[in-house]
């Protein structure tokens, strides 16, 4: 990736990190970003600044959360003003309830919230409530679609049997009783779905869907695919639930609900709502809730509600809350989306962009954008893997599986930074 000498000092930590830190990372996917992990210094509203002294402009986002940027002011502030006031409680404060009410304002259809650390957790506790709600054990995903690390979502997420209904483990460690439950369907087929339905919609107790197939090529909906998974649901009694960790936040402030104007039962928040800080949700109409209010079931957690990120949420949404915010993120997101087609014509090569103006994927080699997951096998991710080292070396930190995100702190400076590179590292990669 980066030139060696402009990552000596990382190369050096990781050669240290990998002594106590198995792997020498946090997150297993984090070794594969650059060749040697990158480690940051500091980060400064679109840029990081790593450790050997090289500034880049972010398009990876924290993988999504950093929705108004690092070292945010209003952020900042909250925060510092809660330093003196106690971390945590592990009881009720002021703060939960003030962004309750600000996520149920911002949300179509959302009366109530439950709050939660991570995506991962918020997934888990939205199907433990579809569960407790129809009496039923089967979940429904689909190929492709990431819902957090946990054995019984964790499937078919790369599947390597052509099966596309087959459940597949990810990795190793993954017991076969502990995805027992979970149906798998390839994605934006909705006969597939009516047929499962029709088999065995009394054993369903949810379908969990990211409403636009961000963690496998941004593939979009088809027309009418949500609305019709929705009513099915509605049909045969079970649960929908969107996972929004992605989309939530970020390509509306009522996310996909407001984008597609499709009211699932319930929607899962993480990344964007707290900007960087460590905060999920699950919210749907208050029915929903039911469940937790006479003790069918529980939803626990030792930080769930923590002061810092509550208040960070409260925050971020305030700032995405101002006039115009999604109209200049969007705006960013087609510049680049428009750039990289153009930068690749002109060196003869295919490239589509698939997804929103503030996360889209980049696919080289085809014509036309994904619609499924296998769709997205056919994109050529070595020739993306040129152009994404080219790109670090003229100053672009991107993620590897070529999902952009945008932010509020993407201005006029960092699109022309941007679209130098993406002109230059273009006639790199061929
Ligand atoms: N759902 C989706 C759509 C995600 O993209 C992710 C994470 O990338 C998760 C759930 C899990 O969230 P977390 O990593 O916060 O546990």
């Amino acid at each position: 990736m980066a030139s060696t000498e402009t990552t000596s000092r990382s190369a050096e930590l990781y050669q240290r990190a990998c002594r106590s830190l198995a792997t020498g990372v946090s997150s297993s996917l984090r070794r594969f970003v650059t060749e040697t992990p990158l480690y940051i210094d500091h980060a400064d509203g679109a840029h990081f600044y790593d450790v050997d002294g090289n500034c880049r402009a972010d398009y990876t986002l924290g993988w999504g959360p950093l929705i108004v940027g690092s070292n945010h002011a209003g952020i900042n502030a909250a925060v510092a003003k809660q330093l003196t006031k106690g971390y945590t409680y592990g009881c009720q404060h002021v703060a939960e309830i003030e962004l309750a009410e600000l996520i149920v304002e911002s949300v179509p259809g959302v009366e109530q919230v439950i709050f939660s650390n991570t995506g991962t957790e918020a997934i888990q506790s939205a199907i433990r409530i579809a569960r407790a709600h129809t009496g039923r054990d089967k979940i429904l995903k689909f190929e492709g679609h990431y819902h957090g690390w946990l054995n019984n979502v964790l499937v078919s997420y790369r599947p390597k049997s052509e099966d596309t209904t087959l459940a597949q483990p990810t990795c190793g460690g993954q017991p076969a009783s502990e995805y027992a439950d979970t149906l798998v369907l390839p994605w934006n087929d909705i006969d597939a779905l009516k047929d499962l339905f029709a088999l065995r919609g009394d054993e369903i107790a949810c379908v969990l869907t990211e409403p636009i197939l961000a963690n496998s090529g941004s593939c979009m909906p088809k027309p009418g695919y949500l609305e019709a998974l929705v009513e099915l649901c509605r049909e045969h009694g079970a649960v929908s639930i969107f996972d929004e960790v992605i989309t939530g936040f970020r390509i509306a402030l009522g996310g996909a609900r407001e984008y597609f104007g499709v009211e699932p039962d319930l929607s899962v928040y993480g990344k964007a709502l707290a900007g960087g800080f460590t905060m999920s949700a699950v919210g749907g109409r208050a029915e929903m809730f039911e469940v937790l209010r006479d003790q069918r079931t529980i939803h626990s957690g030792t930080y769930n509600g923590t002061t810092f990120n509550i208040i960070a949420a409260i925050e971020t949404i305030r700032e995405l809350r101002k006039p115009g915010t999604y109209e200049r993120m969007n705006a960013h997101g087609q510049a680049i989306a428009e750039a990289l087609t153009s930068a690749a014509a002109d060196v003869g090569l295919d490239v589509v962009v698939s997804g929103v103006g503030s996360v889209f994927s980049v696919h080289f080699g085809v014509k036309q954008a994904p619609r499924d997951y296998r769709d997205t096998t056919r994109s050529d991710m070595q020739t993306y893997t040129r152009f994404r080292a080219a790109m670090l070396d003229n100053g672009v930190q991107l993620l590897p599986d070529a999902r952009w995100y945008i932010g509020t702190q993407h201005d006029e400076a960092v699109l022309e930074h941007v679209i130098n590179a993406i002109e230059s590292s273009m006639k790199d990669t061929v």
